[in-house]
């Protein structure tokens, strides 16, 4: 793993670093002088560790910024002290002002505050380098707790939000990502549609053939959906043989085109479940999009596109329903059937 330690310190501080900071098979090294481009650097690209020059104008501020950015906390910050009004009122063994300073450095927001001790005080520079060698391990660590960490929650996530049988996402997942989608969809003005379908009368197919058979035809079906939805469209397995699409940037007649396509790919094909068996079935569709009136969770969103689906099934099946219409447009959407 290659570490990224960001310097804010001057061209002549880089120089008095130890040379295993210069490794570059295990630091990717970065100096940079300025307050506001250290700062911009870091949002951009986190590195694991920040090492400050006290003596630069703004270290503190860099300090204390970085331990206000909860995103950020991960990053390993060591200020090295090397002030020579520091270092000689060090040197004069005042241990009460020392302590105190030390504290101040680490309650401003530094991880560890290190004395850069002048090269004639000591007999080599290793005593000189060790304790800033040892605060990089330490830095080193927490980058590799926190990446860890990272992979663990991102498998975490993925499991807890993807449906083991069709491999989309599950309803959770529905529920967390639908009220974003509204969120943003208002915030850029963009229109927002909602598919939700149900497969006709599955029941006879697990009654005719089997779950096991059942199971591998929802599989087809989703991987077929999947092969004709656009970058945009992001289908959810809503629970049974009932799935959702949200269709972001997407008004009421272009959702009305792909829920008709859906539509159309699901019956004009048999799904082949193996060399002897193909299987014929049709889905019903509701389609809605997103109201002036429609709550911030998306429940009237649902329940609009829902409503249209018990249409579509009474009014015989293997259709698509929408009376939605798009908020700029004028034009009302009539029932279209398949
Ligand atoms: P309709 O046209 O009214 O939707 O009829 P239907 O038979 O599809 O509806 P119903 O609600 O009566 O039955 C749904 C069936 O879907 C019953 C349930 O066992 C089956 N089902 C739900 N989830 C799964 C699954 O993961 N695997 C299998 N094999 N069957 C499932
Ligand atoms: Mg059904
Ligand atoms: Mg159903």
């Amino acid at each position: 793993m290659n570490i990224s330690i960001l310097v804010f310190g001057s061209d002549h501080f880089l120089t008095t670093l130890p040379d295993q900071i210069h490794d570059t098979n295990t630091f990717n090294l970065e100096a940079i002088a300025n307050l506001n481009q250290a700062v911009s650097q870091i949002q951009v690209n986190p590195p694991d560790i920040v090492l400050v020059q006290a003596s630069l104008d703004g270290s503190m501020e860099l300090c204390c910024w970085l331990k206000d950015q909860t995103n950020l906390s991960w990053i390993h910050c060591i200020l090295l002290e090397e002030r020579p009004e520091m270092i000689s009122l060090k040197a004069q063994g005042n241990w009460e002002w020392e302590i105190e300073m030390n504290a101040a450095a680490l309650q401003q927001g530094a991880d560890a505050y290190i004395w850069q001790i002048p090269e004639i005080t000591t007999s080599n520079t290793n005593t000189n380098h060790c304790l800033l060698l040892a605060q990089l391990t330490v830095g080193i660590r927490k980058a590799q707790k926190y990446r860890d960490l990272i992979r663990t929650n991102d498998l975490l996530s993925a499991i807890a939000l993807a449906d083991s049988l069709t491999e989309l996402n599950n309803r959770r997942a529905l529920e967390w990502d639908l009220p974003r989608q509204i969120h943003k969809a208002r915030s850029n003005n963009t229109p927002l549609s909602l598919i939700i379908l149900d497969v006709d009368y599955f029941k006879s197919v697990n009654d005719t053939y089997g779950h096991l058979v059942g199971d591998r035809l929802l599989q087809l079906m989703c991987t077929r959906i999947r092969h004709n939805l656009r970058f945009q469209d992001t289908p959810f397995r809503y629970g049974g043989e009932e799935f959702v699409i949200l269709l972001s940037n997407t008004s009421c007649h272009e959702a009305l085109v792909v829920a008709n396509r859906l539509n159309r790919i699901v019956s004009e094909q048999p799904f082949a479940i193996n060399n002897k068996l193909a299987i014929n079935i049709t889905i019903s569709l509701g389609m809605s999009c997103l109201q002036l009136e429609d709550d911030k969770n998306g429940v009237s969103l649902l329940d609009r596109a829902d409503k249209y689906l018990l249409q579509a099934k009474s009014s015989g099946r293997n259709r698509v329903i929408s009376y939605d219409r798009h908020i700029c447009h004028t034009p009302h959407l009539e029932v279209m059937s398949s």
